[in-house]
């Protein structure tokens, strides 16, 4: 099944360009969709301007970007794009009513035995499949971003996920360079579960005083061998992402170690989001 794929996107955004390039570099036939032109013209443009990159960095040739490039096609057409894939991977906004008006569709024309995936990264695959006749095709396929150049996936089972297409998914995804890691559908999965509480922790440490901003980061970044410290990367996720996945784990559990730090809420009120608005827990005007 991993030869050769016809894919569908949907959402040129973020990460649906990436999800796009990604499948293109690996040999896989890709339509982009979008809801608007310009949507789907920005998609397109981010995505020949990453591959422009490594031609610069001299990892990939001129021809073979432009190959690359030349496997992926624009679509506003939802219904006629996924008649004839193998598979679907759905990456909209993150709200679960928009999410679930696609996969209605999708269930409508999207072929038998076509995967029917979403990179959500909190929302249920369970209550995405509920409104889809064939829930055992529904499974999550949680891509990192830069997708391009992050390893994960984290593959996510529905309640009713068949074992087949879990399978056949992590098959996919190796195909397209990836390694897998497999998580049962709970609020959070793994990555954000383990993730949100050691930033949220790292918030309530600058709130309560016990260390500087920069000894925190100097501390966790050295002492634990990360890339970078976990204020800086609340900052690169967005302070406002941070805040929603706390508050729904803390909705879905009611499990106090979830409640969100005040200065991180305070800063989502002042509009500090991180780097996207120039300043967060460091000030990036600069
Ligand atoms: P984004 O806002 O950059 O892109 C979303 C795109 O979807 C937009 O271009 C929008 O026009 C398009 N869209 C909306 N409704 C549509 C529809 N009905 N048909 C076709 N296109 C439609 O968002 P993003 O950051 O790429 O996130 C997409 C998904 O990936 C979300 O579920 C998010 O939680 C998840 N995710 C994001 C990241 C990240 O770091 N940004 C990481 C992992 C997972």
């Amino acid at each position: 099944m991993t030869d050769s794929l016809n894919v569908a996107v949907i959402g040129a955004g973020t990460m649906g360009n990436g999800i796009a390039q990604t499948f293109a570099t690996f040999g896989h036939t890709v339509t982009l969709i979008e809801v608007a032109q310009d949507g789907l013209d920005r998609g397109l443009a981010a995505v020949r301007k990453s591959l422009d990159r490594f031609v610069k960095k001299e990892k990939m040739t001129q021809e073979e970007t432009d190959a690359i490039f030349g496997r992926i096609t624009g679509s506003l057409d939802m219904e006629g794009a996924v008649a004839n894939v193998d598979m679907v991977i759905e990456a909209v906004f993150e709200n679960e009513q928009v999410k679930k008006d696609i996969f209605k569709v999708l269930d409508k024309a999207a072929p038998a035995g076509c995967i029917l995936a979403s990179n959500t990264s909190s929302i249920s695959i369970t209550s995405i499949a509920s409104v889809t006749s064939r829930p055992e095709s529904v499974v999550g396929m949680h891509f990192m971003n830069p997708v391009p150049l992050m390893k994960l996936v984290e593959l996510i089972k529905g309640e009713k996920t068949s074992d087949e297409v879990v399978a056949k998914t992590k098959a996919i995804a190796e195909s397209v360079g990836k390694t897998v890691g497999v998580s049962e559908d709970y609020a959070g999965f793994v990555a954000n579960r383990i993730l949100m509480p050691m930033l949220n922790e790292a918030a309530f440490t600058l709130y309560e005083g016990i260390a500087t901003r920069d000894d925190i980061d100097t501390i966790m970044k050295l002492g634990m061998n990360h890339p970078m410290g976990p204020l800086a990367l609340a900052d690169f996720i967005g302070i406002d992402v941070c805040v929603n996945i706390l508050d729904y784990l803390y909705e879905q559990f009611g499990d106090p170690k979830f409640r969100c730090a005040p200065n991180m809420r305070r800063m989502v009120q002042a509009g500090k989001l991180g780097r996207k608005s120039g300043e967060g827990f460091y000030d990036y005007s600069k």
